[in-house]
């Protein structure tokens, strides 16, 4: 997408970003933080959620904030309290990026283990279901409010041996397209990205022989992410869009 994001674009915006600590969520929190946001970082690694935090505090941007979080076991409790600590402490949430995703094991649909169904099935749809449940009136006192579900080409067209993630990646375009349609004509609002293959340890895993170089980096595909959050696509909703 061309889209030539104005610096103060994010400004004064709170923004949750989930798996923010390594590939495309890390690459999405410090861009949001470039462009004025305070974001709030959530994954289950704290190591690599301090580092960005370390990256974000040296570029001059808003105070960031941790939220350390394995999204494989958090319930229903953990959800409702974390929006409640949200709301104690900013108020309000201007955007909730749901970017953190689980590959699971590829392989022939007959081999696919109840145990990797229910964690893939748990961590890329569960997951975004509670979270957002519980942090959907927080981000309604917002004068505007995005949420953007992190899609992929098998969540359109399925594909063989991509089993359950490519199932729960449908599941994520429907979940969107139920809440947003729910959303229409509110100031909340709900779209997908598929990023488009690009070179993060999630997609060295899925295709360990292909030539990395050859791929989009993160920050190359900022553009979609800056416009879905930004003032500019205010009016975009129930949409899924490509980065590439
Ligand atoms: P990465 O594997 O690089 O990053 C995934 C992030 O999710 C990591 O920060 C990881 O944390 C976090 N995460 C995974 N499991 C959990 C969990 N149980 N609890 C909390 N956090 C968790 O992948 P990408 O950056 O490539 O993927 C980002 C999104 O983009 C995913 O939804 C993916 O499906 C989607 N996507 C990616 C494509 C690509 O080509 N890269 C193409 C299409 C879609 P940690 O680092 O601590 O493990």
């Amino acid at each position: 997408m061309e889209y030539q994001a104005p610096q103060d674009l994010l400004a004064n915006k709170t923004i949750l970003v989930t798996g923010a600590g390594s590939g495309i969520g890390k690459e999405i929190a410090l861009t949001y933080a470039k462009h004025g946001a305070r974001v709030i970082l959530l994954g289950r690694t704290v190591a690599k959620l301090e580092a960005v935090y370390d990256e974000i505090e040296a570029l001059g941007a808003p105070q960031p904030a941790i939220i350390p979080m394995d999204l494989k076991g958090a319930t229903e409790q953990h959800y409702q309290d974390m929006a409640e600590t949200i709301a104690g402490q900013f108020g309000h949430l201007d955007g909730l990026v749901h970017n953190a995703g689980a590959l699971g094991v590829l392989g022939p649909f007959h081999q696919i283990g109840q145990d990797m169904w229910d964690e893939v099935m748990q961590v890329n749809v569960k997951s975004q279901f509670l979270m957002t449940k519980h942090l959907l009136p927080v981000l309604k006192e917002a004068t505007a409010a995005s949420i953007i579900f992190t899609s992929s080409s098998v969540g359109r067209q399925g594909r063989a041996y991509w089993g359950v993630y490519a199932i729960s990646k449908f599941a994520t375009e429907g979940m969107m397209q139920t809440l947003a349609s729910e959303l229409d004509g509110s100031h909340v609002r709900a779209n997908c990205i598929n990023p488009g293959a690009t070179h993060t340890p999630m997609r060295s895993k899925a295709y360990p022989a292909e030539d990395a170089d050859l791929l989009k980096r993160p920050a190359d595909i900022m553009p979609t992410y800056l416009y879905l959050m930004g003032a500019d696509s205010l009016a975009v909703n129930g949409q899924s869009l490509n980065a590439q």
